[in-house]
């Protein structure tokens, strides 16, 4: 690993207590190039811009595609990752299905331990805090022909991020936009899944939604996902969450809910749920909760469904009554290493590097 540290720190500069979720960056990044059928030299450089042509293939084309994690930082000062090699996996995943080459484990994991390590003091320390981390893969070849990237960059980027909670949001149940297809590429990350839910989005904010729950392509009669996240129903005492598919990302959240409710003896039944048989649990009083969940805000609760011009009202759970803040917060402690961690997920970052 070739490792260029910033002679400009702008940690200084940077207030734990303001700053933007997003728009601020710690001062390194792990770049990696790929060239002539092999990737090069880790490089954990200064975080910046990087020169490329409107002619390269991954704007064009479209092949990219990315993870999303977190680094927490407990009240010691120790820092932690939660189950990296997941993110791992999945990259590789997604690249495989969009014709890129898959990453080293040296690159993926190697990096994001040094730059973590190295830039440890731009983790924000404290409830609901983190550093969200960005790995991604995109084709960098010059070149207007619509076929596989011979070139390709793997970067690492990270924004520090703030507390999660959110307000309960209203969602729209899709009956004609669908944000996978069989066949497609539903399961991997592409960044092209993302601006294709864009528009569909924006139409059921004009109706006054936050989100949409993704519905099969074919019937538009199960739900599948919800925004940018896998999707979780309570029906009386039990839990269900949609089987992973080519359509279905397969979270690292929703598996970390699903072992966390087996842990506290909630019944949880992976299986297809039906929108008709969510529309009438809320008819007959027995649909508790429906949640999205993700890495990035962990969970967000719905408050309502919109289903072909009706808007059906959830109830309002108390914290206590709530299996998705129960989940959530037992998620949280975890991470956070506020609690034992009995399945391994936690990875600490040791330290290393000499700060900058
Ligand atoms: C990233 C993502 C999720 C959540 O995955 P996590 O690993 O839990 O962050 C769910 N659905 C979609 C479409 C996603 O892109």
């Amino acid at each position: 690993m070739i490792i260029q540290k910033t002679e400009n720190s702008r940690i200084s500069a940077f207030d734990p207590e303001n700053f933007s979720f997003g728009n601020t960056f710690i001062d390194h990044m792990v770049i990696c190039e790929y060239e002539d059928g092999k990737w090069g030299d880790v490089k954990i450089v200064p975080y910046g811009p990087l020169l490329f042509t409107p002619a390269m293939m991954g704007v064009n084309y479209g092949q990219a595609c990315f993870e999303g994690m977190k680094a927490y930082k407990d009240k010691d000062g120790q820092v932690f990752l939660f189950r990296p090699e997941k993110n791992f996996e999945r990259i590789n995943k997604s690249a495989k299905r969009l014709a890129m080459p898959e990453v080293t484990e040296e690159m993926f994991l190697g990096g994001l331990k040094a730059l973590v390590d190295i830039d440890r003091e731009w983790i924000p320390q404290g409830e609901g805090m983190s550093l969200y981390i960005r790995p991604l893969i995109f084709a960098t070849e010059e070149a207007l022909k619509a076929r596989v990237s011979n070139k390709y960059m793997f970067a690492i980027v990270a924004t520090p991020a703030k507390s999660y909670y959110t307000e309960p949001v209203s969602v729209k149940i899709s009956d004609h936009y669908s944000r996978a297809a069989s066949g497609g590429v539903g399961s991997a990350k592409a960044a092209g899944n993302y601006a294709a839910s864009f528009y569909p989005t924006q139409l059921a904010i004009e109706e006054g939604y936050e989100q949409i729950i993704w519905t099969d392509d074919a019937t538009h009669e199960y739900f599948e996902e919800s925004g940018t996240m896998n999707v979780f129903v309570r029906i009386n005492d039990t839990i269900f969450t949609p089987p992973t598919s080519e359509k279905i990302l397969d979270g690292v959240t929703r598996d970390s809910f699903i072992q966390l409710a087996g842990k506290r003896g909630i019944e949880v039944k992976v299986e297809p749920i039906k929108v008709k048989d969510v529309i009438e649990a809320q008819k007959n009083g027995t649909l508790k909760e429906v949640w999205g969940v993700g890495t990035a805000v962990v969970t967000t609760v719905f408050q309502a469904l919109g289903y072909q011009g009706e808007k059906l009202e959830l109830p309002r759970l108390s914290a206590e009554e709530s299996y998705a803040e129960l989940l959530k917060n037992d998620l949280v402690d975890l991470q956070t290493n506020h609690a034992e961690d009995p399945f391994g997920w936690r990875v600490q970052v040791d330290h290393v590097m000499e700060s900058v």
